[in-house]
């Protein structure tokens, strides 16, 4: 199906493309259109107009700022999966983005782009999380700093406001003693296209035992989510098996699992607990 009509815009700096979206209060962002075209050609979405920042420069680059990574709005998913910088310092990120769909969708979308799409069942979305990430947004009125913590609202609903850009993502780099990791579940019962269920995890050791830890959940519930107590069963442990296997037991504590095709609630919070399972087990190992 064609999407209805619109209009295309292809801003080709920064400035303009924010005052294109200040001026157009009904515009979307488009980077690589992998859902934002499916959306308008199904007629689920349709914007007036649509903002192409495909070719404003300067956005498009993974740079190493000392503690953190900063992954510009163009970066794609395989550049992300494929950066030794984000493999080494943020081995979650490089994960999910090498697991998010297929090759095309990993050549043309974006990682910025999943990130302010907040689809459910998204990879990067738990990565960012568990990462402790920074999104940077930018609108005509000034630049915000929002951690991931906040960021992602509800299904398809982030905290960008519709006159902000996502210019980029900052991650903390990964130190001594500190690691991570994400896996999941697909749909197609393998690794690839969305997440059943999928866990990320981040956890830092010092002297033997764990001493900070963050999980987070994608797929489960209507959006990605922290899991809490998992992180709190698992600091002051010694990693082991063991204590994982107490850890994850707290999988989906305080939130609602979510019925959906793939799943029902049971089968969903099981799949929770076995993945953040794995992805702990990864990041300790
Ligand atoms: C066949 C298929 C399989 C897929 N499988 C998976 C999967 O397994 N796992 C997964 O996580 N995802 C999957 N996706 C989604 C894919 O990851 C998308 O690329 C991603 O969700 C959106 O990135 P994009 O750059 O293409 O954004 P677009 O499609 O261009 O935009 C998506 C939304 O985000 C907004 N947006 C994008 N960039 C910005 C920005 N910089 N600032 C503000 N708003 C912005 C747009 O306005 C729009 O609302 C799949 C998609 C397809 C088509």
């Amino acid at each position: 199906m064609y999407p209805r009509e619109f209009e295309y815009l292809a801003p080709s700096s920064l400035d303009e493309a924010l005052e294109a979206l200040a001026s157009h209060p009904d515009a979307k962002v488009m980077a690589g259109g992998m859902s934002l075209l499916p959306l308008m050609k199904m007629r689920l979405l349709s914007p007036a107009t649509v903002v192409d920042i495909g070719s404003i420069d300067g956005l498009g680059s993974i740079e190493d700022r000392g503690d953190h990574l900063a992954i510009g709005a163009l970066v794609r998913h395989a550049a992300t999966a494929a950066s030794p910088l984000v493999q080494q310092y943020a081995t979650a990120l490089a994960q999910a983005a090498g697991l998010t769909g297929d090759v095309q969708v990993r050549n043309r979308g974006t990682t910025c782009g999943a990130l302010a799409h907040a689809d459910l069942a998204a990879d990067q979305t738990a990565a960012a999380l568990a990462l402790g990430a920074t999104l940077v947004a930018k609108s005509t009125s000034g630049t915000r700093e929002i951690p991931a913590s906040e960021f992602f609202v509800d299904t398809l609903t982030s905290a960008l406001t519709p006159e902000e850009i996502l210019v980029e993502v900052r991650v903390p780099k990964s130190g001594n003693g500190e690691a991570s990791a994400y896996t999941k579940l697909g749909r197609r019962g393998g690794e690839s296209d969305y997440a059943v269920a999928g866990a990320a995890a981040w956890v830092r050791k010092s002297n033997g035992s764990v001493d900070a830890a963050r999980v987070a959940l994608t797929g489960v519930g209507t959006v990605a989510v922290v899991a809490g107590g998992v992180g709190d069963a698992l600091v002051g442990s010694d990693g082991s098996s063991d204590a994982i296997a107490a850890a994850a037991t707290h999988a989906t504590d305080g939130m609602t699992v979510l019925e959906d095709l793939y799943g029902t609630v049971a089968y969903k919070s099981h799949l929770a607990q076995v993945y953040v399972k794995r992805a702990l087990t990864a990041a300790l190992g």
